[in-house]
């Protein structure tokens, strides 16, 4: 089948999945008007990548049918490969201003990342990598959006989830022939109500202990598996919005996150990557190589959201003229610095590129660290920098509704601004109070927090990762000449 377009892709969203959204099951994700505006605005990516113009940007030859694929699939084997890799995120995340996070690029790349490494999946007793490497090339050959669910439901974060005194995070339960039984919770999965699939895979460190060995598994199912339903947040597109124009993010771009919930599902042995293995859960990502492909991935994320945030604070400061005062020029410019800082640090890691797992070329992880640590202060600071900007102005202009209302002459009088006319100035603040101050900011913020995982466990996790031998050693060595250093002439003080 290969590359699918944005209609292949919006009828496959009709099958039985479990949405459960405001206490009642969804009907149609594709015109449900909580979800309808992502799925379209996925269809909308799936139809760029067979675009004749972009076709080459974004899609590569099937290694398997010669068919067009998604480019996010490829197993990189040279630094030019990662590049051709980012040009196709980055036109993706280019449609969707940064602001959807979670489109299948991301699980695309990450299960490629775990794919490479399939040989350590194996195990004697079943063939774990081969059916990974299975899956890899039946997502790929079908271009199927995943969700994916790593963390434990919040229960009770001071002890380890074997300690805990109930069974609310999904375990395994019990095994058959065909596969083995899943039961209880995990928290969130973004996308799950516009997805094909779904991979659960292990995040949180687990006690070598039989108790946590329940726990311990990476596994793949279609998103209609039998007994498996997800409960998600409230949507954030306003509904009673006069127009699309006053929440332009909201309407198409929230992604949705939901809870989802085992009620004894069958998970087949051939969709089984890890099983009862708790020293194969442990720093699964980092060992394998994954992080790195997936750090490269949000890096470009976040390399199209500075841009696009850069671009509307400065579009805002001029409309009004405050790009004139010296303040504003420096918050600007702080932007052009976390924009500049992110594209660095993307070229670095294609630059410094390696050969991993697999033998494909893997990112170099370390400069992908600094933005996957700095970019969540970032971002908020850029949505702060807008609101500053914007100030009053943010909250003076009305909906674009009224451009077409009984007091549109009012609205063109007194709307415009010294370098935007009434129309202009309206859709760029809605734009940008979708952007810097909305329950849609506000879930992005947290996104941005927290999607890669806890920071201050990752700051620590970073901490034990770095390679600071070389470091510590310059610091004996400065301190080892020192001590032999005869005094300079005329001193009288030497080092010894
Ligand atoms: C918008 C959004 C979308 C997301 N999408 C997905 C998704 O699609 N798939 C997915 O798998 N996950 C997703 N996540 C979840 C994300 O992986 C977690 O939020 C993240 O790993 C942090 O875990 P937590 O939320 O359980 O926080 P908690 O672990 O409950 O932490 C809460 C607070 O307690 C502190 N804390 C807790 N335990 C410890 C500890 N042991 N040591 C030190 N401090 C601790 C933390 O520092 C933090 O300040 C998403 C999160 C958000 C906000």
């Amino acid at each position: 089948m290969g590359a699918r377009s944005g209609a292949e892709y919006l009828a496959g969203l009709g099958n039985k999945r479990e949405i459960w959204l405001d206490g009642e099951q969804v009907a149609d994700v594709t015109t449900d008007p909580r979800l309808a505006g992502a799925a379209h605005a996925i269809a909308e990516l799936y139809d760029l990548q067979l675009r004749p113009d972009l076709i080459e940007t974004m899609t590569y030859e099937s290694p398997t049918t010669g068919d067009p694929v998604g480019l996010s699939f490829i197993e990189p084997r040279s630094a030019d490969d990662l590049a051709r890799r980012r040009r196709m995120v980055k036109t993706w995340m280019d449609h969707t201003s940064g602001m959807f996070g979670r489109s299948a690029d991301f699980m695309n790349i990450m299960v490629t990342g775990l794919a490479l490494d399939a040989d350590s999946f194996q195990r004697p007793d079943r063939p774990y990598g081969a059916y990974l490497r299975d899956y890899y090339h039946h997502i790929r050959e079908r271009d199927l959006v995943l969700t994916h669910t790593l963390v434990t439901p919040q229960y009770d974060r001071s002890r380890p989830v074997e300690e805990q005194d109930t069974t609310v995070a999904a375990h395994a339960v019990d095994e058959t022939d065909e596969g083995w039984v899943i039961r209880g919770a995990r928290m969130v999965s973004t996308l799950c109500a516009h997805a094909d699939e779904m991979l659960v895979a292990p995040s949180s460190y687990l006690a070598n202990s039989p108790d946590a060995a329940k726990y311990a598994f990476c596994f793949a199912l279609p998103i209609d598996a039998p007994g498996m339903r997800f409960i998600c947040r409230p949507s954030l597109i306003p509904q009673g919005a006069a127009s699309a124009m006053d929440h332009p993010l909201s309407h198409r771009l929230d992604e949705i996150d939901g809870m989802v919930i085992f009620d004894d599902v069958l998970v087949p042995w051939e969709r089984t990557f890890v099983y009862r293995d708790v020293s194969m859960c442990n720093g699964l990502f980092n060992r394998t190589g994954a992080m790195a492909h997936v750090m490269h991935q949000f890096s470009t994320k976040n390399l199209a959201k500075a841009e696009f945030m850069m671009g509307l604070a400065m579009r805002v400061a001029e409309s009004t003229n405050v790009d004139q005062f010296l303040h504003v020029q420096n918050m600007l410019s702080e932007m052009i610095v976390f924009t500049e800082q992110v594209r660095a640090a993307l070229v670095a890691s294609e630059a410094e590129a390696q050969p991993g797992p697999g033998g494909a070329y893997q990112p170099a992880s370390m400069p992908l660290w600094t933005v996957r640590q700095t970019f969540p202060q970032q971002f908020q600071r850029m949505c702060e920098i807008i609101q500053i900007i914007g100030a009053g102005g943010l909250v003076a202009v009305p909906s674009y509704a009224e451009l077409a209302g009984p007091h549109a002459g009012d609205v063109e009088r007194y709307l415009q601004a010294a370098n935007a006319g009434s129309r202009e100035r309206i859709r760029l603040f809605r734009l940008a109070w979708d952007a810097a101050v909305s329950g849609f900011s506000g879930r992005q913020q947290l996104y941005e927090r927290y999607y890669s995982g806890d920071p201050v466990r990752l700051a620590a996790a970073l901490f034990e990762l770095y390679d600071s031998d070389p470091h510590k050693d310059r610091i004996d060595r400065l301190l080892d000449d020192l001590e032999g250093r005869q005094a300079p002439p005329g001193t009288g003080r030497a080092f010894t």
